[in-house]
């Protein structure tokens, strides 16, 4: 169980982007996190594993206090936190293999990680993962030489091999075109439930989050104005976090295929829907 108590962030800058937000995100449940450019999104993912420092508040991961760790317990702490990025972070000039490898660098001592001479059964578990998500003939390519969708592929599989047991993810598909961001959404939804994670997604997209989280959270101006279930973004509630705009054509879209299976409603998307969507969300969203 992850739990956010009263988290703020004051920048240097004056900004307060987190305002004392509480949140708990139970094991294995995949949350959504939404809101309008500059909601605090990235910073609430980034506080939860202290990449960002917080200013105020504590962050609970099970019965450890993250926000009162020092430098060598909050290393060894974020092994249980995998992080998959927007534009995947990868070694570009790594193989496939080595990316992959390397989120098992908090675990092996300095002088293996330096000469990036990993276990065995580390070695094995890169292959298991890279099969899974269908990256097995690719293991000696260069990160620079795969697509978008594999290299978030590849940043699945690295998030992965830190065994982690909560993954914070933040914009995962803001790079990609519309199908491909559907196939990555749905593998790192199938890999969590898979291995019991819990995951908070941070998505710009509305119909995504609403297609594959369990939870949504809607955040305005560093402060959580809705907190429940994908069906309950209605209009008025997304009017309240982005402010006006016409959302019928989105959530009409969802009720129709209520009860459908997720594939089918994910294939069944029609483009010049999706691309009226996705232009909404440009303008809306980061
Ligand atoms: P989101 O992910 O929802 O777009 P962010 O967390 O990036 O929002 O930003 C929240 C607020 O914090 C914004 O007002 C933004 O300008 C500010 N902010 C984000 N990062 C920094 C930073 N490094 N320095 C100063 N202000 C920042």
């Amino acid at each position: 169980m992850l739990r956010l108590q009263n988290l703020e962030k004051r920048y240097r800058t004056g900004d307060l982007a987190l305002k004392g937000v509480d949140l708990e995100v139970p094991d294995g449940q995949i949350m959504a996190l939404i809101g309008p450019s500059g909601a605090g999104k990235s910073t609430l993912i980034r506080c939860t594993n202290r990449l960002v420092e917080p200013t105020g508040g504590k962050v609970w991961l099970n019965d450890m206090e993250l926000t009162g760790l020092g430098a060598g317990a909050l290393r060894r702490a974020r092994r249980s936190m995998g992080m998959i990025f927007q534009e995947y972070a990868l070694v570009e000039r790594l193989s496939v293999m080595e990316n992959v490898l390397s989120g098992r660098l908090g675990y092996v001592g300095f002088w293996r990680s330096y000469f990036r001479r990993f276990p065995q059964s580390d070695i094995d578990e890169a292959f298991r993962l890279l099969g899974r998500v269908g990256l097995d003939h690719m293991v000696d390519k260069r990160a620079d030489e795969l697509s978008g969708g594999q290299r978030q592929r590849v940043g699945i599989c690295r998030a992965l091999a830190q065994n982690p047991e909560l993954l914070l993810v933040d914009e995962p598909t803001a790079s990609l075109d519309p199908k491909t961001s559907r196939q990555i959404m749905r593998l790192i939804c199938e890999l969590c439930k898979e291995r019991k994670l819990s995951a908070i997604v941070n998505i710009h997209d509305v119909m995504l989050a609403q297609m594959f989280a369990e939870r949504i959270v809607g955040l305005k101006l560093g402060e959580i104005v809705y907190d429940g279930p994908p069906d309950g973004l209605t209009a008025e509630v997304l009017t309240e976090i982005y402010g006006e705009e016409d959302w019928e054509a989105t959530i009409r879209k969802v009720d129709d295929e209520d009860g459908e299976a997720e594939e089918s409603l994910a294939e069944s998307l029609h483009d010049d829907h999706r691309a009226v969507v996705l232009d909404r969300n440009l303008i809306i969203g980061n």
